[in-house]
């Protein structure tokens, strides 16, 4: 078996850092098992009895950190990359050796002391980011870290922040905070909170090392391999479902099949109304089935359809509860709507960026080669600079819509400016 990080593709210079930071923590614990460095933040000055083995001067705890920060375009492997680190630091050989029951339990998301935050709606908020604070201030249970792993800490509300700050700024001795942001840019990250962290940035990994993961860990064909690693644009997720799912593909060429589509004002306005449609029927389809078994096990715990002459007052008490739990999916559905668009939205600017590139004559290879051929006939007829045009608005679509303007007013703009160029 393959050890923890074999799944990072294309970063090879962040896996010598984990992996480095990893054989200090265990360097750190071994010394703390033999009482010489009780932990990660406290050795230095403060031991009393120096180190018998290391040498004077030698920290045991230099090369490991207590927060990090992996930073990357989306699909690069930002949680992939913290999911690996976490499960080195409770390897009990201290490597990731990808076999040991630490390594095992972390990767299928099992162990006792590592803690995932995957925001499911719009913002990670601040009842949620405190309970989990004092959780992560218990001692481990396993006698390693305790591990928090905060996927797209840039949709922490200010509050929650606030309350990881805390923690980051006086961590317990034995807790790591692993966050997952697209950039260190105060948007995504505060200040504060960055200056605390050692920063991990990973690059939009190569298509052929993504081609190549795509072939050694899910068997997929190379050919059909090559193809979707291109076409994803080096996200490695959405190229893995490419290859794998009929339905992506179908939605995929529907979507850079809009070029084609705009032939006048009324097309653009169908084309818009397509786009978003599709976006919601497909975040439909990822969070109807959670929605519904959540709802149920909500109310089972409730004890709705109880007979009992508690259960009246108890269902009084759950519609609060029910109401919040509505929210939530409300909150994450809007999110999924979000991502269904703007996964769209990438593709098509990849087709505008193909056009680019061959009216520069361009030696690159394009990012959709299956319709490489229209996106020439575009180059032709629109040049360099009406591709240019083209392509800064569909990149204007995602920024807009980032900012929180209404999708289908985002998209109908774009769509327009398509058309007119
Ligand atoms: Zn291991």
């Amino acid at each position: 078996m393959p050890d923890v990080f074999a799944d990072l593709v294309g970063q090879d210079e962040a896996v010598t850092e984990l992996r480095r930071a990893a054989a200090a923590a265990a360097a750190v614990l071994r010394a703390g098992a033999a009482d010489r460095a009780p932990a990660l933040v406290a050795a230095g000055p403060t031991s009393a009895v120096e180190p018998a083995s290391a040498p004077a001067g030698m920290d045991p705890s230099a090369g490991m950190t207590h927060a990090w920060i992996f930073t990357g375009p989306p699909g690069s492997g930002r949680s992939v990359a913290a999911r690996a680190f976490a499960a080195a630091l409770q390897c009990v050989h201290g490597t990731g050796c990808g076999e040991c029951p630490g390594c095992r339990t972390t990767m299928g998301g099992t162990h006792a002391d590592v803690r995932l935050v995957v925001p499911e709606g719009l913002s990670i908020g601040v009842s949620e980011m405190r309970a989990l604070v004092l959780r992560a201030a218990s001692t481990p249970s396993g006698g390693r870290w305790q591990v928090v792993v905060i996927e797209d800490a840039d949709r922490l509300t200010e509050a929650a922040g606030n309350a990881l700050l805390k923690a980051i700024e006086e961590p317990p001795p034995r807790t790591v905070f692993l966050l997952c942001a697209p950039s260190t840019h105060p948007d995504d990250i505060s200040v504060t909170i960055r200056s605390r962290c050692r920063v991990v940035p990973l690059r939009q990994p190569p298509a052929d090392a993504v081609a190549e993961v795509l072939v050694r860990r899910d068997g997929i064909a190379p050919d059909v391999a090559q193809w979707a690693a291109a076409a994803a644009q080096g996200h490695v997720g959405r190229a893995r479902r490419l290859a794998r799912d009929p339905e992506a593909r179908k939605r995929r060429e529907a979507v850079l099949a809009v070029p084609r589509r705009l032939t006048g004002v009324g097309a653009a306005f169908d084309a818009a109304s397509a786009l978003i449609e599709a976006a919601e029927a497909e975040a439909e389809a990822s969070v109807t089935e959670s929605d519904t078994t959540e709802r149920a096990a909500l109310e089972t715990a409730l004890g709705a359809g109880g007979t009992g002459r508690g259960a009246a007052g108890a269902m009084r008490g759950a519609a609060g509860q029910l109401k919040e739990l509505e929210k939530r999916q409300k909150s994450r559905a809007t999110r999924a709507q979000r991502d269904a668009l703007d996964r769209a939205l990438v593709d098509l600017a990849g087709f505008y960026r193909d056009a680019l590139t061959m009216a520069l004559g361009a030696p690159v290879a394009p990012v959709h080669t299956d319709t490489a051929a229209l996106a020439g006939a575009g180059a032709q007829k629109w040049d360099a600079e009406g591709s240019l045009r083209r392509l800064e608005a569909v990149l204007a679509c995602r920024a807009a819509i980032e900012a929180n303007v209404k999708p289908r007013i985002a998209v109908e703009a774009m769509m327009l400016a398509l058309w007119k160029g």
